[in-house]
């Protein structure tokens, strides 16, 4: 976050318009962009996110009842729960108050979010808000008791099946580097190390499809309903364990399984590749892994769309040196890493060719270096 940062006065005079005074507490959660390491979280495996620039920020005030009253910019909508109903909130206040409630917070907050990540284009407005509002909410708060928090509130409020990723990247991401997670790990010890995201002559873009994807609904729940019956066909208690030879034999038996087992295998492999790529600020490997991501997501684990492969291969065309789609699939946004100087132009590429085929042009959006994780502000 900046020192002076001017979302901070933006969030403090929203406060002020819709509840009166000032909040007793303000915390910032940025969005966060996966590098590499796509539907292994829930397969035991790698993966490799870094926090972006935008960022989330739920600034707050207790109640003296058990009302929670919610306003958000971006929707410019204000709502009220009774926390001891949270079970039953549904909408963008189940985040609020399924964190809230996770917390074990018993009576009332008001509460404003301001936000500039952009919502449902798979860069984790939905964990920006929670870790936001539970920093905000529960400054005390250890580590582990946040993770938790925030994963319950989209699992059982939300109803969302994410696997944790997002919440380890927003509560814990470092300044400048990509945090390495192994989901075969208690979700408190996952992050293993850090790399560096600094690519030197290059940037980091993404590129929002605005095709919608939604968690909650048919193909992510049945690909993880796959990954399970994969990993019970090769007798393994997740799919990252198990072994190529007896993935390529299945693949004569079951070939969807195989293929869905495949991609986990060969995408840890290239989280491993991409760290050390990292490292060595290696641009060409970099890429090349991007792009190898994208075609094993879209060939292997078939959770790719048109939008997202007409925008890969235009990148790819137009100049990015690697790119792929980022998130649970089916639609959201592709990252690529650009020459510096030339996202203006791959950008006029993309709006051409989506252009041409009667679909909204992409949105480009700076992913930064890596940003550092929520943090209270006041
Ligand atoms: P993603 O996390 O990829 O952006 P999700 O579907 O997981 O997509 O979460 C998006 C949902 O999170 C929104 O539909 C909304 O309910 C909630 N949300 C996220 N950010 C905000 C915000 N600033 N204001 C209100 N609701 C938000
Ligand atoms: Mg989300």
């Amino acid at each position: 976050m900046r020192p002076h940062d001017p979302r901070v006065d933006e969030a403090l005079a929203a406060f002020a318009r819709h509840f009166g005074g000032t909040p007793t507490r303000l915390a910032g959660a940025p969005g966060r962009v996966n590098l590499i390491g796509e539907h292994t979280d829930h397969n035991g495996g790698l993966c490799l996110p870094f926090a972006l620039p935008q960022r989330t920020f739920a600034a707050l005030r207790p109640r003296a009842d058990q009302i929670v009253r919610m306003h958000s910019t971006h929707r410019d909508q204000s709502l009220e729960w009774d926390l001891r109903e949270a079970r039953a909130c549904r909408g963008w206040a189940a985040y609020v108050v399924g964190t809230l409630a996770a917390l074990g917070h018993r009576t009332g907050f008001d509460i404003l979010v301001h936000s500039d990540v952009p919502v449902g284009a798979g860069l984790s407005s939905s964990a920006a808000l929670t870790c936001a509002v539970a920093v905000a909410s529960s400054p005390e708060a250890d580590l582990t008791t946040l993770l938790r928090a925030t994963i319950t509130a989209e699992n059982d409020y939300v109803g969302a099946p994410t696997g944790g990723l997002d919440q380890s990247v927003v509560l814990g991401a470092r300044a400048g580097t990509a945090l390495l997670l192994d989901f075969s790990r208690p979700e408190s010890e996952r992050v293993v190390r850090t790399a560096p995201t600094a690519v030197p002559g290059h940037e980091w873009w993404i590129f929002d499809t605005h095709v919608a994807h939604d968690l909650a609904d048919g193909g992510y729940a049945a690909r993880r309903r796959e990954c399970t019956a994969a990993a019970e066909a090769l007798g393994v208690p997740t799919l990252t364990l198990a072994s190529p030879a007896a993935v390529a034999e299945l693949s004569l038996r079951e070939a969807t399984l195989a293929a869905r087992a495949r991609h986990v295998l060969t995408e840890n492999a290239r989280v491993r590749a991409m760290t050390a790529a990292l490292d060595a600020r290696d641009a060409a490997t970099i890429g090349t892994l991007l792009t190898r991501s994208h075609r094993s997501l879209r060939d292997d684990f078939a959770v790719s769309c048109a939008e997202l492969d007409v925008a890969v291969e235009v990148l790819l065309g137009s100049g990015a040196v690697g790119a792929r789609m980022v998130g649970g699939g089916f639609g959201g946004s592709a990252v690529a890493l650009l020459p510096t100087g030339s996202a203006r132009q791959v950008g006029s590429a993309l709006a051409g060719a989506f252009g041409r085929r009667g679909w909204r042009a992409p949105t480009p959006l700076a992913a930064g270096r890596g940003n550092e994780g929520a943090t209270r502000v006041v």
